[in-house]
């Protein structure tokens, strides 16, 4: 039987007509749905891979038949088609029914059991009824068609156009173009763009790059031109977003936010995002726009297969960045994202890939790259420096695909000249690498404090501020900026008061660093003072900050975005480069702590449901003992020169802990066997981050040297809130009494076991936290570089009595809240 496939902009049209055509049958036939796209906040689109999945899904060799609404079903369904292996594809029709009556007459012929073409013929015919019925009862107009329009003919031309002039203050950057070809994708017209101010060609304004590349300021006029049947609804829509000034909320702006400065304008502008890192910057903007890189397999082998590979590579860039959008709180900067997954979508974009692939035999890869090169091209090409700057964007998604489609990796993040890092968004692996004597300062569009770039930027000592979404485009290259990564806030061309009292800061900040290096209580109880670390420059850093050492090494980014773990030579390497920067202090290497959640490609691990909960951290290793024995190898033979010590993370079980020993005890002995020498007595310590770590930490502690408590993740598990989770991950706050009870029965029962015990996770970076942990027993604290100097001050203005007391009144309060409100004013402060 033909199997019907519906294509619709929303799910419930789609099954509605389904139901509909189905009750009109009188047998079962197989029809599908490939309708409405996965966005929460936008469920109406069509995607290209469901309608393949759908006809797939129905396939026989009687033949599909495709029914499909308007606009962009039309092309999801073309592209779709282009998917199907080509000896099947003629047995699949892309029909113009109207997607009503052609689905009715289209299912009961089916299950009739009428052949293909038969099934087609009624669909296409399925209009005629309601046409002669209205025909029929309806007034002569002016504009009817003449009676000699025959069938087949091409419809007299029914072009109509409006001129208007284009208010909002940007013109039509990529938000308003965004905004302007979603309504124009709404209708199957064809709908062209023109600028007459700039006296331009016309464009089509289904095409996102074509628009935003037409240079429309303020002021400009613009004509939009539509010929089709939905020509005037189509205008209607069009003009109205036009007037109204594209739905951009026009606040009378002050000069200051104008969206360029001209180079020796002197502005001042302040910008406002999340404070992820502490410090002050002041330095001139360095983009991160990686360039995409060369594509060196240029021939494709298969048309069809490189086609098909690109879509995949598509989708799947659509998704990563739906799922980016997500993350931003702030609708407006969502927008960009919006911005982006319509590039993926422009026909003209497509197009040069297309002719690349078919005509050209060009590699998916080759073909993405020539076609991304044109874009950036046009935009670059223009006058005006805002719409120039688009250009990133398209590099950004484009860029985004290539990564799928090769392995696009060693971009290298060297500052040619110091500055402030400034990126749509950073990697944590991005991060890791950064030079801190180079980079100033960083700033991006997206993320937020919890996040493992923002951790990472601590621990590297480099002022972070995050999250500050569309004002990313105001930062252009070169142009001097300030930030300070305590408040959130960046000033583009800051005046000197400003930067003078910047200055002011960073002296206060200066002196309050001088402080003893080794930290007493004033009452003269010694607390250790470590730092949280991922690299040499870290080192340096916890140095400078007066860190007794270094309380965790993060390991993990050494393992991400590479094609192979690194080998145990280069983890010799850093982790002696980093203890000789330590100058004999102590060095708590962590192993590896990775797990579903960063994609790690040489372990080939399956996608989670619950990343955090599956093979994570120890579990991980032990699923992979080489991995492990390759890194312990590694730490052992540091430990004969330096005083190192090494750390199993994410521990929950005993069984776990002892199978962890039982690998270091085979990897001591094979060095043994080899007469390679290392430490027989170095420390090996756990973190105590699962609650269950908790329950059993008086079983635990007798068989290591250390305790270190990772609060960050014993927040998250104890209350069950997910800490990337942008709705829930605030619940997983380390100040809730739940997790400081945890605390104080860790310490308790590490003090049994006279074990020494830390606290590595952010808490530790808290002053406000400092003399609750210190109350609770707590002998040491790890903390990113950048927090040192004001937990040091904290501790020495506090006797161990006042800690206590502070500690005992806050485990019996109920909230987080409460207990923050409960801290001394002079603390908090
Ligand atoms: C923690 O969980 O507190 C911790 C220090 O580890 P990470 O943040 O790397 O998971
Ligand atoms: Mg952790």
């Amino acid at each position: 039987m033909v199997g019907i496939v519906i294509v619709s902009h929303s799910a419930k049209l789609a099954a509605g007509v389904r139901e509909l055509a189905a009750q009109m049958a009188r047998e079962p036939v197989p029809i599908a749905i490939a309708a409405g796209i996965d966005d929460p906040e936008n469920p109406f689109g069509t995607d290209p891979m469901q309608v393949y999945q759908a006809i797939e899904s129905l396939y026989d060799d009687t033949g599909v038949v495709v029914l499909m609404d308007l606009g962009s079903a039309v092309m999801s369904a073309e592209m779709a088609l282009e998917f199907v292996e080509p000896d099947k594809r003629s047995n699949v029709i892309l029909c113009e029914a109207p997607l009503v009556e052609g689905a009715i007459a289209a299912v009961v012929q089916a299950a009739g059991g009428a052949t293909l073409d038969r099934v087609i013929a009624e669909a296409r015919e399925a209009i005629a009824p309601k046409a002669s019925q209205i025909k029929a009862s309806a007034p002569p107009t002016a504009s009817s068609e003449p009676e000699q329009t025959q069938q087949g003919d091409r419809p007299p031309s029914n072009r109509h156009e409006i001129v208007l002039p284009v208010l909002n203050t940007l013109g039509i950057h990529a938000r308003p173009a965004a905004k302007l070809v979603q309504i124009a994708n709404r209708f199957s017209c064809e709908i062209s763009l023109r600028n007459c101010s700039k006296d331009t060609q016309a464009i089509n304004a289904k095409s996102i790059n074509q628009v935003t590349t037409l240079g429309v300021r303020q002021g400009d006029e613009i004509e939009i031109a539509a010929r089709g049947k939905d020509a005037l609804p189509a205008l209607a829509a069009l003009q109205e977003l036009v007037e109204n000034r594209f739905g951009e909320s026009e606040k009378p702006a002050p000069k200051t936010q104008q969206p360029a400065i001209a180079a020796g304008e002197v502005q001042s502008d302040e910008i406002r995002g999340t404070p992820v890192s502490p410090g002050i910057a002041i330095a001139p903007v360095v983009r991160y726009e990686p360039a995409i890189p060369d594509v060196t397999h240029l021939q494709g082998d298969n048309p069809e297969d490189e086609w098909q590979q690109l879509h995949f590579a598509i989708q799947t860039a659509r998704r990563q960045i739906q799922v980016l959008g997500h993350k931003i709180a702030n609708r407006e900067d969502a927008g960009i994202f919006a911005a982006h997954k319509l590039f993926l979508k422009d026909p003209a974009l497509l197009e040069i890939a297309r002719e690349c692939i078919f005509q050209h035999h060009y590699s998916a890869a080759a073909a993405w790259k020539q076609a991304i090169d044109k874009i950036v091209a046009d935009y670059e090409a223009l006058d005006d420096p805002y719409l120039k700057s688009r250009a990133s964007d398209v590099k950004d998604v484009g860029l985004r695909v290539l990564r799928l489609l090769i392995d696009v990796r060693g971009i290298s993040l060297e500052l040619p000249q110091p500055g402030i890092l400034v990126a749509p968004e950073l990697k944590p692996s991005e991060v890791a690498q950064l030079n801190p004597e180079k980079v100033r300062a960083i700033c991006t569009a997206v993320g937020g404090a919890n996040n493992h770039s923002a951790i990472l930027a601590r621990s590297l000592g480099i002022p972070a501020v995050m999250g500050i979404g569309a004002s990313l485009a105001r930062l252009t290259e070169g142009t001097a900026i300030a930030l300070d990564g305590e408040t959130g806030q960046v000033w583009v061309q800051p005046q000197p008061d400003r930067i003078a009292q910047l200055q002011d800061k960073l002296a206060a900040k200066a002196a309050t660093a001088k402080l003893p290096r080794q930290t007493k209580t004033a009452d003269g109880r010694r607390i250790g003072i470590q730092a949280n670390i991922v690299g040499v420059a870290g080192a340096k850093a916890a140095l400078d900050m007066g860190a007794d050492g270094v309380g965790l090494l993060r390991t993990e980014f050494l393992y991400l975005d590479r094609p192979h773990p690194p080998s145990e030579e280069e983890q010799v390497d850093l982790y002696q480069a980093i203890a000789a920067t330590l100058e004999e202090k102590p060095l708590t290497i962590r192993t590896l702590d990775i797990g579903g959640d960063k994609p790690v490609p040489y372990l080939d691990l399956e996608p989670e449901a619950n990343p955090f909960l599956g093979l994570r951290g120890i579990r991980l290793l032990l699923e992979f003992p080489e991995l492990l024995k390759t890194q312990l190898r590694a730490i052992l033979r540091v430990s004969h020169r330096y005083p190192v010590q090494v750390m199993f993370p994410t521990i929950a079980l005993l069984c776990e802990l002892r199978a962890a020993k039982q690998i270091l005890a085979e990897v001591q002995e094979q060095l043994r066997s080899h007469g390679i020498r290392f430490d027989e007595g170095m420390g090996v310590g756990i973190t105590i981050e699962v609650p269950s770590a908790v329950e059993i930490a008086d079983r635990l502690a007798p068989e290591v040297d250390f305790f270190s408590i990772g609060t960050n993740d014993l927040s998250q598990y104890a209350i069950a809130a997910d800490r990337t989770h942008p709705k829930v991950a605030h619940l997983a706050d380390a100040f809730e009494p739940a997790v400081l009870r945890a605390i104080a029965r860790t310490v308790q029962a590490a003090h049994h076991a006279k074990i020494k015990v830390a606290v590595c996770g952010e808490l530790a970076a808290f002053p406000e936290a400092t003399p609750i942990l210190l109350g609770l027993g707590v002998d040491e604290l790890s903390m990113n570089p950048t927090a040192i100097p004001g937990v040091k001050s904290v501790i020495s203005r506090l006797t161990v009595d006042r800690a206590e007391a502070i500690a005992a009144a806050v485990l019996q309060l109920d909230s987080a809240a409460a207990v923050k409100a409960y801290l001394p004013e002079k603390i908090r402060d």
